[in-house]
């Protein structure tokens, strides 16, 4: 298989507009989980990057568990995403839904993002694949990791995109968390494919003191970076304020995911 280990021994690193994910250093996407308007993600974007974030998140189209929560500014956030990572000098990383925004999402996103519950969903798998952007690869919320491997080689079948895995947590019988962070996905899928892995200590635990603790062991896993989410004023947030960190928390992580990094 394209994506296994096997047939590509080394490790593939990702050029993301030249900005590399895999080559040992630990890179961090940080941002809201929603775009909210324009202010709210420039402010966010200059703590991700005054906290030492690359990439910038945050969702434009959301995919919401009620269809009658908020879903997204669409194109109007996607704007207001990118006018913020380039007023910081950061790359994007945000969702595409559906194989009929593929152009648009890729017109101002360096990194597309299929979320969870679009981990199998194989037409979108193909279409993403054929455009080249890397594409990072969620979980699926009941995804196995051979269900997963084989939908990132629906990715690289289809065409030139490499594959981000992000592991974000799987349901289990536990509810104490939103999730459960499954850590082991991390050197299990290094040993299983050649491309990289990050962690979402957000959506892995929907809590926000529990984020620094999982984003240091996924350091400690031997994760190649993480997405984390962020927000100015978490408790007013328009989506997954819980699991967001203010920035001082923020700040105190990304000081400790440095130290520990430098020291992996
Ligand atoms: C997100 O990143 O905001 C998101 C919706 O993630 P997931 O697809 O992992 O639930
Ligand atoms: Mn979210």
């Amino acid at each position: 298989k394209l994506t296994s280990r096997e047939f590509h021994p080394q490790n593939t690193v990702v050029d993301v507009e030249g900005m590399k994910i895999g080559d040992g250093n630990f890179i961090t996407m940080a941002g809201p989980c929603s775009v909210e308007g324009l202010e709210q993600i420039r402010q966010t974007a200059q703590i991700a990057k005054m906290g030492g974030a690359q990439i910038l998140r945050g969702g434009a189209f959301k995919p919401r568990t009620s269809p009658y929560a908020f879903q997204g500014l669409e194109e109007e956030g996607l704007k207001y995403l990118r006018q913020a990572a380039d007023e910081f000098g950061m790359k994007v990383i945000t969702e595409v839904m559906d194989e009929t925004h593929i152009d648009l999402v890729a017109q101002y996103s360096d990194i597309l993002q299929v979320g969870a519950r679009n981990m199998q969903n194989f037409k979108l798998l193909t279409a993403v694949g054929k455009t080249g952007k890397p594409v990072g690869l969620k979980r699926g919320i009941s995804g196995t990791i051979n269900e997963w491997l084989n939908a990132a080689e629906y990715v690289a079948v289809s065409g030139k995109s490499p594959v981000i895995f992000i592991e974000r947590g799987i349901r289990t019988f536990e509810d104490a968390t939103r999730n459960t962070f499954d850590l082991s996905a991390v050197p299990l899928i290094k040993k299983l494919s050649h491309f990289p892995i990050i962690v979402d200590p957000s959506h892995g635990t929907g809590v926000w003191d529990l984020v620094p603790p999982m984003a240091r062991a996924g350091v400690a896993a031997g994760a190649d970076g993480m997405i984390v989410e962020i927000h100015p004023d978490p408790e007013n947030a328009w989506s997954d304020g819980q699991q967001s960190l203010n920035e001082k928390n923020y700040r105190q992580m990304m000081k400790e995911i440095q130290v520990l990094s430098s020291a992996m």
